[in-house]
């Protein structure tokens, strides 16, 4: 059995005045793939911003290999082995493809035994290799994406949030995309995908939990959840 690599305890996150979760037990073991599924404002996001550093939580709600975490900054998490593609992408324009992903190399923690090098991201996706000159701007939305998910891998992560990595996607670049995943997460890395799509949700994953208004309505293992199961935890009224 592989052990805890993050979990939370009772995890509250607020914006402002406006609480956005409410108490969130989640965890993750090591190499393991966990999507989070729910609807449109049900606090996916914040979740992962809550791990990541970018939302205030108190110290003891996050826990990193059972230390508490909550609340480190963003690049200390990084360097503690966490890493983010966040929704959006948010690549640096102007930049070539391998620029982009050598701004991660210039600020990777130290390497762990599993590292991440240029080859290997594009051994993961072969036609950045063949762009690497090319400003990302001009990339597709699927050839962006692969970027924002490389640089997130040269920061050499035990665990990587994916933020709606298929959000606009064509079907096939879709595929595409999510074929990488069980190689990332072979290779040991434990991956969180916030994921619309819920097929593809349970597919991709070992375990999931489904968030309704800043909870967890359902966890368990993906493959054991009926669709109507999920349907129902998904729009309330269980
Ligand atoms: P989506 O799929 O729309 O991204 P989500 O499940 O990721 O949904 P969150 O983005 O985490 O949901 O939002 C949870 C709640 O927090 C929503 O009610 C949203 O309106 C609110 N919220 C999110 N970001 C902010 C913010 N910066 N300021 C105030 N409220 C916010």
């Amino acid at each position: 059995m592989s052990s805890t690599l993050l979990s939370t305890q009772g995890l509250v996150a607020r914006y402002g005045d406006f609480q956005a979760l409410y108490g969130i037990d989640f965890e993750i073991s090591e190499g393991e793939v966990v999507a989070l599924i729910g609807a449109n404002g049900a606090g996916k996001s914040t979740l992962l911003k809550s791990i990541m550093g970018l939302l205030r939580v108190a110290p003891e709600m996050v826990r990193l290999d059972g230390r508490p975490v909550g609340g480190s900054k963003p690049n200390r998490m990084v360097s503690d082995g966490v890493a983010i593609v966040p929704e959006g992408r948010r690549l640096f324009t102007g930049m070539s493809v391998v620029d982009n992903l050598r701004v991660a190399i210039d600020h990777a923690a130290v390497p762990r035994g599993t590292a991440w090098t240029l080859d290997r991201v594009f051994e993961l996706f072969p036609i950045l290799r063949e762009k690497q000159a090319v400003p990302v701007q001009s990339l597709s939305g699927g050839q962006q994406q692969m970027v924002a998910i490389g640089r997130a891998l040269l920061n050499q992560p035990r665990l990587l949030l994916c933020d709606e990595i298929s959000l606009g996607l064509a079907p096939k670049v879709v595929k595409e995309i999510y074929r990488a995943i069980p190689s990332i997460s072979a290779n040991g890395t434990a991956i969180i995908l916030v994921e619309q799509d819920v097929g593809l949700a349970r597919s991709a994953s070992n375990r999931l939990y489904c968030m309704l208004e800043g909870r967890v309505s359902l966890t368990g293992r993906s493959q054991d959840i009926s669709r109507e199961v999920i349907g129902a935890a998904y729009f309330g009224g269980a």
